[in-house]
């Protein structure tokens, strides 16, 4: 009784018990034609690049490193309202809030911060979730090529406002009067 398989692919060939043709046991025509196909891709549009003298460019909706935004006067915009921890699906956010003190009005735009605020990075699946979520707008994923440095041990990977927060002489450097010079 014979089985018969059904072929997904569509490509399935019999293979057949005949006695080869004194032309076959010399398997030239196969040789031929398996340099054809090498010849054959020699001539087709190469999909590998010369990295890194080469890159590709960016996808419109790429999504790479977090920052935390300061707003035009230098001021963290974060107000550690959990928002962005709330709606993360791989739970990688974590904070803990800190009531601002009077003198501490040039650092912190709200009258609460985050005075730890970290992301573990080998959790984050960079959905931007969390940019979505936050009503004030203080954390954005850049476009930043490296999305997350390589490292030898696990808390290397855990990102906190030394890494996060968006460096002061770029903030200012985006206000509009400095923007106009
Ligand atoms: S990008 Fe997504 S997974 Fe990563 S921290 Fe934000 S919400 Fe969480
Ligand atoms: S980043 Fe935005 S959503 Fe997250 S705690 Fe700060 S203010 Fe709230």
């Amino acid at each position: 009784m014979s089985i018969e398989t059904i072929s997904l692919s569509g490509r399935k060939k019999e293979v057949s018990n005949k006695k080869m043709t004194f032309l076959e046991s010399l398997y030239l025509v196969a040789i031929f034609k398996g340099l054809m196909i090498t010849i054959r891709h020699l001539f087709k549009r190469k999909v590998t690049i010369k990295y890194p003298e080469e890159t590709r460019s960016l996808s419109p909706v790429y999504r790479g490193q977090h920052m935390l935004m300061r707003d035009d006067e230098g001021r963290e915009r974060c107000t550690a309202c959990g928002l962005c921890a709330l709606s993360c699906p791989a739970e990688a956010i974590t904070m803990k809030a800190e009531e601002r003190k009077p003198e501490e009005k040039h650092l912190y735009r709200e009258e609460k911060y985050a005075s730890i605020y970290e992301i573990n990075m080998l959790r984050c699946i960079f959905c931007g979730l969390c940019e979505e979520a936050c009503p004030k707008e203080a954390i954005f994923l850049t476009k930043s090529r490296v999305m997350v440095k390589s490292a030898t041990n696990r808390e290397d990977f855990i990102y906190g406002k030394d890494k996060l927060v968006m460096p002061l002489d770029m903030a200012i450097k985006n206000t509009p009067t400095n923007a106009a010079n």
